[in-house]
């Protein structure tokens, strides 16, 4: 639970803060960018939410915080519903494709994602283990598979698993972060789960990074830590800072997607972002250009 003691002193005057506890995961202003903005150590809330619609959005981000790092009175948060994760976010001819919530501490905040599908629906990386959520994952059809991207978001993968009694998919390289799942992928040839889902091998952050593809067309494109959006650059990034095994493995990695045709990149950290026809190639044919000069 956030401490008015411990408020931070860059957040907006008004009811809404972020205390000291922020570990700067990046869910909160990914979730609500009109109200919440990083800096270089921490998060704050640069703009205080105004009139009821805008206070529930930044209340979504209070109960999506992992570390309990957002603060606000009692009145906007004593009859809070926790039944509001997950979020459309798109829907897709293969599926609709919603947000999580609920991320943890141990993913170290990252996003997950869930596909609702006729042919199954699937967990990309798991979200912090949640009634509420685990309710309205069964009300959508519950879980026939469940992918982790990496190492670093595999959170409570084993209470998802077991409360769905479903497969979970990770590579062998990062496996020893989930040593129950049932299912691991085995070097850089590319995995059908489905006729509308592959998993494509792409190590560098981790040795055992994969991304996950949907569709055949205006794909969606779940990127683990591999990949993300730049909203102040408008560009897609690869992180030299953030890669933790291989940086020119990455780089490899990238270039593996340049032919695919991305209609959403939805990462486990930093923003989402939609691409219009021809977007993608145009955009990581830059990030290969700024990447190689070390960002
Ligand atoms: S969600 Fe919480 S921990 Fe993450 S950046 Fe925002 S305030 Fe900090």
């Amino acid at each position: 639970m956030a401490r008015i003691q411990n408020r931070l002193k860059n957040n907006s005057p008004g009811p809404f803060f972020v205390d000291s506890s922020c570990i700067d995961c990046g869910s909160c202003w990914q979730i609500d960018p009109e109200h919440f903005a990083p800096t270089e150590k921490n998060s704050y809330v640069h703009t205080q939410p105004n009139g009821q619609l805008e206070v529930q959005k930044a209340l979504l981000a209070l109960i999506d915080c992992p570390v309990a790092a957002i603060g606000a009175p009692k009145n906007f948060t004593s009859n809070l519903s926790t039944d509001v994760f997950p979020i459309l976010v798109t829907k897709h001819f293969a599926g609709d494709i919603y947000y999580c919530g609920w991320s943890s501490h141990r993913s170290f905040g990252a996003s997950s994602w869930l596909i609702v599908s006729p042919e199954g629906n699937v967990l990309i990386d798991s979200p912090r283990q949640s009634a509420p959520l685990a309710r309205r994952i069964k009300e959508l059809g519950g879980l026939k598979q469940i992918v982790l991207t990496h190492r670093d978001d595999v959170a409570d993968h084993a209470y998802w698993a077991k409360s769905f009694n479903c497969i979970r998919w990770i590579h062998h390289d990062d496996a020893e972060a989930a040593p129950g799942a049932e299912k691991k992928v085995m070097g850089l040839d590319m995995i059908p789960l489905s006729k509308s889902l592959k998993l494509i091998p792409t190590p560098g952050h981790t040795k055992g990074s994969m991304v996950a593809v949907l569709g055949q067309k205006k794909q969606i494109l779940f990127s683990g830590d591999h990949l993300w959006w730049n909203i102040e650059k408008s560009i897609v990034v690869a992180s030299k800072n953030y890669c933790w095994w291989n940086w020119d493995e990455q780089l490899k990695s990238v270039k593996r997607l340049v032919e695919l045709d991305i209609g959403w990149l939805l990462p486990g950290h930093g923003y989402a972002h939609q691409f219009m026809p021809g977007e993608w190639k145009e955009a990581l044919v830059q990030t290969l250009q700024h990447s190689g000069k070390g960002c």
